[in-house]
Parts: C-alpha cells; sequence; structure tokens
C-alpha cells in the first residue's frame, strides 16, 4: 500500500477545492463510463430569482393578490433550504434564509434558524421533493412542481396551466401555489448555466459519456442538449426517480453522479462515484466520495484527473 501517494492526491484535491470523502475514489474516478450531471445547482449557478408572480382569479375575486401569493409562498419556504426557497424568501420578505444577515424584515435569530412569519408554526410545516406546505393563517398553503399541488389535491385552473406551460418554454421553473382546493397562482423563477458550463462539459465528455438529470421540463431542460459534450438529457425526472436513473445508467458501465449534497444525496448513493457540489448547502459527505467547495464546475474534471494520476502511484 502507498499510503503517501494517497495523503498527497487528498492534499492536491484539497488545494483546488476538493475535499475527498472516500479514498475508494481514487481507485473508481478512473474507471468512470458515464458522468451524469444534475441541473439546478450543478450546470446553473443554484442562485434562483423571482422572475415573474402569478395570481389567477379565475373565480372572480376571491383569488389573491400578487404580495399576498408571495407572501404565503414565501411564509412556508422560509423553513425549506432549496433554492427556490431561497429565491421565494427574497423576493417576498427581502431576505434569503440561508444567509442569515438579518437586518431587515424577516432576519435568522441567533441560532440561524428563520423566524417565522406571524400566523405560521414550523409545527405544521412539511417537506416534500417537490415542494412544501405549511399553514398561513388557518389555510394550509402548498408550494411546488404543478405535479405536487395535484397529487395534494389542489385543481389547477386552465389559465394557471397556460402561465406554466410559457414559463417552461421560456426556459424558467413555475412553482405553483394554492390553497383551499386549487392552485392560486404561480411563482416562476429562473437561474443561470454556469459560465464555466461548456469547457467542464467538453473536458468531462473526453473518453466517458455525459448525461443531464433534471427534475424540470422545457426549454429548462433542452437547452442542455445543445450543449456539446452532452449525449442525453434525461428531463422530467422526479427526485425519488434520480437515484433509479443512476442504477439504470449503471447498465451501461461505472456510473459518476454529480449533484447538490442535500436534494440529489440518494442519487450520489446510488452511483459508483458520488461528486456533490458543496456551495450553499451543508457538506454532504456521507452520500459523497468527494466535495466540491470551491463552487467551481471544472473542479468535476480535475477531480478524474487527479484521481487517475494518484491510482498510477499507488499501484
Ligand atoms: P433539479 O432536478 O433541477 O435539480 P430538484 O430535484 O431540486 O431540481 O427539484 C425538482 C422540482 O421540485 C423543482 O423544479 C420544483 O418544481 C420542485 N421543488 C422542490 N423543492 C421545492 C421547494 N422548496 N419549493 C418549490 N418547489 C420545489
Ligand atoms: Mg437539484
Amino acid at each position: 500500500a502507498t499510503p503517501l501517494a494517497i495523503a498527497s492526491g487528498i492534499q492536491s484535491a484539497a488545494k483546488r477545492g476538493i475535499v475527498v470523502a472516500a479514498e475508494a475514489i481514487f481507485e473508481d474516478a478512473p474507471e468512470v463510463d458515464v458522468v451524469v450531471l444534475d441541473k439546478t445547482g450543478t450546470l446553473t449557478t443554484g442562485t434562483m430569482t423571482v422572475t415573474d408572480v402569478y395570481a389567477d382569479a379565475t373565480e372572480g375575486s376571491d383569488g389573491p393578490d400578487e404580495t399576498t401569493l408571495l407572501e404565503r409562498a414565501g411564509a412556508v419556504e422560509a423553513l425549506s433550504e432549496h433554492p427556490i426557497a431561497a429565491a421565494i424568501t427574497e423576493a417576498a420578505f427581502g431576505d434569503s434564509n440561508e444567509d442569515g444577515d438579518g437586518g431587515d424584515d424577516h432576519p435568522d435569530d441567533e441560532n440561524g434558524e428563520p423566524t417565522l412569519p406571524a400566523g405560521v408554526s414550523a409545527d405544521d410545516f412539511e417537506r416534500d421533493r417537490r415542494g412544501v406546505s405549511g399553514v398561513v393563517d388557518g389555510d394550509r398553503v402548498v408550494v411546488g412542481h404543478p405535479d405536487y399541488l395535484r397529487e395534494s389535491d389542489l385543481e389547477i385552473p386552465d389559465s394557471l396551466e397556460s402561465r406554466i406551460a410559457d414559463a417552461r418554454t421560456a426556459g424558467d421553473v413555475p412553482v405553483a401555489v394554492g390553497w383551499n382546493g386549487r392552485a392560486r397562482g404561480a411563482i416562476v423563477v429562473g437561474d443561470s448555466p454556469r459560465e464555466e458550463l461548456e469547457r467542464a462539459v467538453e473536458t468531462l465528455s473526453s473518453g466517458r459519456e455525459v448525461v443531464v438529470l433534471t427534475g424540470d421540463e422545457g426549454a429548462a431542460a433542452d437547452r442542455f442538449r445543445a450543449v456539446e459534450g452532452v449525449s442525453e438529457v434525461f428531463a422530467g425526472v422526479p427526485p425519488e426517480g434520480k437515484a433509479e436513473t443512476v442504477r439504470r445508467l449503471r447498465a451501461r458501465g461505472t456510473v459518476a453522479m454529480v449533484g447538490d449534497g442535500s436534494n440529489d444525496a440518494p442519487a450520489l448513493a446510488a452511483a459508483d462515484v458520488g461528486i456533490a457540489m458543496g456551495s450553499g448547502t451543508k457538506l454532504a459527505t456521507d452520500a459523497a466520495d468527494a466535495v466540491i467547495v470551491g463552487d467551481d464546475l471544472e473542479a468535476v474534471p480535475e477531480t478524474f484527473d487527479l484521481a487517475a494520476g494518484t491510482h498510477r502511484r499507488i499501484r
């Protein structure tokens, strides 16, 4: 055994913002045939912003206005750590629930816990992989993927469906908001592809198949089909289906999954090699073999190079 080669591999990785969580990565990464890249937070910056708010008034004047819709959604999202939640709380209250900088009307308290708006209790909060819900002023408010609202028995009016379709066509992500039997509107969020995306994918695709995995549909997913080096895009994959997709791809060879440490943890664990983009969320070292702390997608191909170099010196 050559513990020295491993120690020096771990050290050079650390210098590049790559934290090695499992030494097996030096052996497994050089064998990888398929690299699966999650979209949100991996191919994109993960910093989402609200681009549009639409309050539906199908049944006359009983609908909420845009501000009420946004504040009700924000009250529930205050307890979620998803990038979409940060965008919605920021738009609703002017403070992301993640940065905890305080100093405005929606600060985090001294323990870093978000302060909930009046009329909301953390006890009523429910979290799903496709959205969240909580009680706001007596109504159970559901915020998430339109399918999540349907599954929660909230009807989506046709007028809202067409807004949802428009947002997808524009490459944005529509988040439905509803209570009391039906969806009341939608909040449209978007984020941008990373500027180093093309270079990183090009390097990764030499000698490996690169596929993209996302829960989103429409142009938000399709724009990645045009990226040089991407051979396939799996769109509309529900979060609980990501690990299953990774397992199926293992029929093609050794699979590496690159995703965010919290939402994609099961998919990272299902892959032969799991690499977590560590920005924003807590380090997910249980599920990942390596964590990219520098928030740079080019560190992913570097992880493969470094593992190959280290592996040659181990043998
Ligand atoms: P991606 O596949 O792009 O990484 P995720 O798997 O993290 O996205 O989430 C998939 C979808 O689930 C999102 O596009 C959104 O519709 C919904 N979703 C998940 N969490 C939330 C949340 N906290 N608030 C609103 N929508 C959510
Ligand atoms: Mg994700």
